[in-house]
């Protein structure tokens, strides 16, 4: 089943990439069981909104997460503009969509063989006042063993954190990912580096953290510079500028 669901998000990749701009490196997949304990604790580390697997479907067994890297020449644009890229912010926008279609074509996949699958939209599924996420993919993918949180707050995976995630509840039992340990971050792990921090645009991030509305403010300014393109969002410096944008690519 597992080889199942890959080979189906790898065919919509190709697919879309027909009619989209942006393109992607192999695609990772995580798996973690539902009733995962770490799940809980997301009401903690993410806010009490929090969903968990069984609030999304009833049935839950498994949780899936799966990880779209960007290319290099694409984090190398939006490392090097002056502003963010345009073809960064357009890659949020068909990345968004391109989840989208993933998750549609797993659940019409499974529910040929009479599972159930259930999933939240790829972004805009969060408070907007508290900018609390009910359902962080990024987080679900931390579950789902695909990376550890470096101090930008992004999930390092092992082909960096450059990328969107997506990610699926399912009805059928399937062995759970182990999880990383790799420390990706050369701060959490050599107390050196900083990029993301340097380049933060609005200095919404710090040694010491993460301003979430600060962050969000400065997103809101690109998504009204590029609003000719929809809703965009994105910036993204932090998820560029560093040694762990791209890994192994
Ligand atoms: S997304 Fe942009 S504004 Fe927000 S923390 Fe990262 S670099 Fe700063
Ligand atoms: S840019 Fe450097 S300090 Fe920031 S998360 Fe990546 S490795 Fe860590």
């Amino acid at each position: 089943m597992k080889d199942l669901i890959e080979s189906i998000i790898n065919r919509v990749i190709k697919e879309n990439q027909l009619g989209g701009q942006t393109a992607y490196r192999a695609p990772l997949l995580g798996y973690a069981q539902a009733g995962d304990p770490l799940f809980q604790q997301l009401k903690t580390a993410v806010g009490p909104g929090h969903l968990l697997p069984i609030d999304l479907l009833p049935e839950a067994r498994t949780v899936l997460a799966f990880f779209l890297p960007f290319t290099k020449e694409l984090v190398k644009s939006n490392r090097e503009h002056p502003y963010v890229d345009r073809s960064w912010a357009l890659a949020y926008i068909e990345s968004n969509a391109l989840i989208s279609l993933c998750c549609e074509a797993i659940a019409t996949a499974l529910s040929v063989q009479g599972m159930k699958a259930a999933w939240q939209q790829p972004t805009h599924n969060f408070d907007p006042v508290q900018l609390c996420s009910h359902w962080s993919h990024k987080h679900v993918a931390y579950v789902c063993g695909l990376g550890e949180f470096g101090l930008h707050h992004m999930l390092i995976t092992p082909s960096g954190c450059a990328g969107r995630f997506g990610s699926l509840v399912i009805d059928l039992p399937l062995s759970p990912s182990p999880r990383q340990t790799d420390q990706r971050c050369f701060f959490y792990a050599q107390g050196k580096c900083l990029a993301c921090v340097k380049k933060c645009p609005s200095r919404a991030l710090t040694q010491d953290g993460l301003d979430k509305q600060k962050c969000y403010s400065y997103l809101l300014e690109v998504d009204s510079f590029y609003s000719d393109l929809g809703v965009c969002d994105a910036c993204g410096k932090c998820a560029t500028c560093g040694p762990c944008a791209v890994i192994d690519g």
